[in-house]
Order: structure tokens, then sequence, then C-alpha cells
């Protein structure tokens, strides 16, 4: 432990960030880091616990080395702190600016006051843009190579996490990925403001250099028949996610102006890459997003950002109100940036509660004009150009499954408890495995998974 009384000496600093009003012009991220010495006090904060929970099943699902390389931050080693980081976490540019820090719920310094725990997501934010910065992050080609062919199907966090490792301990591995560029919804869910698109591209370009071929634009089941997978490689990871978004009752998709949120957002990073305006735009549009979730604030804070006239939020259920249990997770309500924004733009949380759709109306042209809305007892018709469904997902795509001859376990998962499949030479991580996630549990299954598939493979694993 650096300073036995940081904890007590500094307070948590978070990094500052753009206001409301000042950010929503453009898609870049807009937060702004400490300066070193600043973050330094940050680490110094960490206390070394005897019983780290952070790193515990309480805290992080990767078990991120934390006090470690607070230490590390606070004497100034940042080669030393990146490679306790990069131990557990191979991705720290992604989970530094998206993971919901599941860590800092459960840090002691916390306990009583949530607001005071370490700064834990963006001290590991800033070891990985010093080392990104510094060039300590290179391409590591493996010294020896194993005989074995490895298929990766998906180029999301789990994709990416287990091809990482299985390329490290020596396999050769393929990946195919059905979308232009590698990534999955970090690439193509994700908003820019949140996750630029050039860090993920420079993550995987480095993949590449080490080894790692990437096949874009291939989608198996369709451009390539599973059962030539099954033959060439030793072995087949699936890691495609669970893109099948929830039906909402009385919204129909087919009517010009209901939009699901990934077409929506997934059409906005599209059109941010090529330099056009999105044809999937709520520019001057009255905007409703129905759902509560991380996408649907990614889908209100796009709206914004679009130029939409208004965006309002429909919520099914009541606001979630609830005590804090340490160290468990918060379960009460959270305002978020999009909300953030649309209240600083609009003069209101953009949030109605106990709120649904109940029937749509169509201008004479066949297009999307308003929605009647019951909230609580009371009907309401609020005008709308463009309706987002950002009501979640339920599982992973059937076709995936009958590609490759699985049985879904009737929650629209692929894959045991073990990341076996009942065909031993197909494995599966991530969203489609377990259900739809987060990055950090992403990469915490593929990693997971790249082991039990190189104890297939070899008969042990040393990973
Ligand atoms: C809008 C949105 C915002 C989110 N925000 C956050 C956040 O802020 N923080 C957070 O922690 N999590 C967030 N999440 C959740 C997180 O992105 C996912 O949990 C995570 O990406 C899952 O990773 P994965 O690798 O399992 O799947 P995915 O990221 O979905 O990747 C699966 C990949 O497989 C490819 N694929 C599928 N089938 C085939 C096939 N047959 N052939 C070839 N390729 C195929 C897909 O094209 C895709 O690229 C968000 C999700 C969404 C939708
Ligand atoms: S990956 Fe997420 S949960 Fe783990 S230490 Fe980093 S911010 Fe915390």
């Amino acid at each position: 432990m650096g300073k036995p009384t940081g904890f007590l000496e500094y307070r948590r600093a978070e990094n500052p960030c753009s206001a409301p009003r000042d950010r929503v012009s453009d898609y870049s991220d807009f937060h702004f880091s400490l300066p070193e010495d600043q973050r330094r006090e940050q680490g110094a904060r960490c206390m070394n616990c005897g019983v780290p929970f952070c790193q515990s099943s309480f805290g992080c699902p990767l078990h991120n080395l934390v006090p470690e390389w607070n230490d590390e931050i606070y004497s100034g080693n940042w080669s030393h702190a990146l490679s306790r980081l990069t131990k557990t976490n191979p991705f720290p540019e992604f989970t530094g600016r998206v993971c919901p820090a599941l860590c800092e719920n459960a840090c002691i310094c916390g306990m009583d006051d949530p607001s005071a725990a370490v700064t834990i997501r963006e001290n590991e934010l800033a070891v990985s843009d010093y080392a990104w910065a510094h060039h300590f992050i290179e391409p590591s080609i493996p010294a020896i190579r194993t005989d074995k062919q490895v298929a990766v199907i998906g180029s999301g966090p789990a994709g990416l996490a287990a091809a990482d490792l299985l390329n490290q301990r020596g396999h050769h591995v393929t990946i195919y990925e059905k979308d232009e560029l590698p990534g999955g919804l970090l690439m193509f869910g994700i908003p820019a403001m949140k996750l630029e698109k050039s860090i993920i591209l420079r993550r995987t370009e480095k993949m590449q250099k080490e080894g790692i071929l990437f096949n874009c634009n291939t989608e198996i089941g369709r451009d390539l028949p599973a059962a030539q997978l099954l033959k060439q490689y030793d072995a087949v990871l699936l890691a495609c996610g669970a893109r099948q978004e929830r039906t909402v009752a009385n919204a129909d998709t087919g009517i010009p102006g209901v939009l699901s949120a990934l077409d929506y957002l997934s059409e906005n990073t599209r059109a941010l890459l090529e330099g056009r305006e999105s044809s999937k735009n709520a520019k001057g549009l009255d905007v409703l997003v129905i759902g509560n979730g991380d996408t649907a604030t990614d889908c209100v804070a796009t709206a914004i950002r679009q130029g939409a006239k208004s965006v309002r939020q429909l919520v099914r259920k009541p606001p979630k109100t609830g005590e804090r249990v340490w160290p468990y997770r918060p379960s009460g309500e959270k305002t978020a940036y999009g909300q953030e924004e649309a209240a600083a733009l609009f003069g209101q949380d953009p949030r109605m509660y106990e709120a649904s759709i109940q029937k749509l109306l169509v201008d004479e042209a066949g297009a999307l004009c308003s929605a009647v809305v019951l909230q609580g007892e009371s009907e309401i018709t609020l005008p709308a150009g463009l309706l987002i469904l950002a009501a979640g997902f339920s599982g992973a795509e059937e076709k995936t499954a009958k590609a490759f001859h699985l049985r879904e376990d009737g929650k629209g998962h692929i894959g045991k408890a073990d990341y076996t499949t009942e065909n031993p030479s197909v494995f599966a991580c991530g969203d489609i495995r377990r259900g739809p996630s987060l990055v950090v549990w992403a990469i915490a299954e593929g990693r997971a998974c790249a082991k039990a598939v190189d104890r297939y493979l070899e008969g042990y694993t040393n990973l």
C-alpha cells in the first residue's frame, strides 16, 4: 500500500466532462482526463483492503487486481500498473470507457457513502490511455505455434477476448464477422460519444499484427456453411451475441417511422464512419423512445445529436426505488448522460413512467405521425415522427443454433455453464450463452471459454 492515509487526505474526484448543452453538437467523447498528479492521488485513495471486495465476485467479473494497480498509479509506475491490469483484462480501453464499474459498488471506501468509492474505472482508463500514448502496448507475436486451428464466430468483446488468449497460447485463430468491421456491439451498438470507433480499430489492428485472421462481411450459415467450419477447424467458438430484440405491443415495425434501436443506432454509426447523414434520422422530429436501459439512453442521446425537435422516453414500470445494500449494485433509478442532455435541452427529464403505447396513428402517406399513450389511467396523444423500440433483447438469433444443429435452452441461450455445447468441438460464450449482459462479462466469458477450448485441444490448459 503506497499511501496509508490516502483515503483520509483525498476526496474522490471524477473526470470532468463538458456541460450537456455543449456536447450535443457532435459525437465526440465528452470526458477529459485528470492531470497526472491528481490521478495519482486518486490511486492513493485505494486502501489495499485485506479482502478487496472490488476484485471479488461481488465486484469485477474479471477479478481485476485493483489494489495492485492503484498502488502502482500512486507511485507513478505506469508500466507496472499496465502489467498488473492486463494480467486479467485484455481490453482496459473498452471497460475503462463503458463499464458500469461493478467494482465501485463493492469498494469498501464507498460502503457508507457510494460517492466516496475509489474511481476504479477512471483509474483503469488512465493506465490504458497512458500506456497507448507511450507505446507500452505493442503487438506481441507468440513465440511458439501449435498445429491447432480455431474459428471464432463473432468479433464482439467475447469473441475478441477468446481470440486474443487462444492466439497468445499459440493456436491459429480465424475470426468470422458478418458486419463490415470488427467489434460487435462495441462497434455498431454503443454510440461513438461513449466509445470512439478508432479505439476499437486500434485494438483489432494490433490483434491482426499478432497473427489473428479477421474475415469480415462473412456470415456463417449464409456466406459459409457451418459444416465447412466444423470440417476445417479443430474447434469452433460461437460468440454471436444475443440480438433477438423484444417486441413492443401495439408498435408495428412495418410502419414507416417505427425503428428498432439497433437498426437506428448502427445506421447512425455507419453514417458517421462514412461521413454522411444517417438515413434513419430524428432531425426536426418529435421522438418517442420505448425502454429504460442503456440502449434507450443511447437512442435518446443520438436523437438529440441528430437534432430532434423533442424526445420522450416511455417506461412501462414505475421509477425504480430501493435501498442500496453494499456490496451489491444499487437498484434505484439512475440518470444517465442521455437523460441529462434531454433535461438540459427540453427543460425536463424525458422519462414518462407507467406509460405504454396504445395505438399508433399514421398520416395520409401511411407514415407515423402520433401515438396514443396510456399513462397510469389517462390516455394522451403525443406527436411522434419517430418511434424507437429499445425494450431490450431476448436472446440469441435462432439461425445460429439451427446452422450448428444446437438446441437453445428455452430462454434463447446457447451453451452450457462450462462453455461447451452438445457438439464436443463447438463452444459458446458471451451474450449468446449468458443472455444480454455487459462488455466486462463478455470479456470474462471469452477468456474462460478460451481456457475450455485450450483444454479440449491440448488435454490440459496453462492459460
Ligand atoms: C446500444 C447498446 C449499448 C450498450 N451499452 C453498454 C455499456 O455502456 N456498457 C456495457 O458494459 N455494455 C453495454 N451494452 C452491452 C454489450 O455491448 C454486450 O453485452 C456485449 O457487446 C456482448 O458481447 P458479445 O461479444 O457476446 O456479443 P456482440 O457484441 O453482440 O457481438 C456478436 C458479434 O457476432 C456477429 N455475428 C452474429 N452471428 C454471426 C454469424 N452467423 N456469422 C458471423 N458473425 C456473426 C455479430 O455481427 C456481432 O458482431 C450495450 C448494448 C447495446 C445494444
Ligand atoms: S472492468 Fe469494470 S468492474 Fe472490472 S475493475 Fe474495470 S471498471 Fe471495475
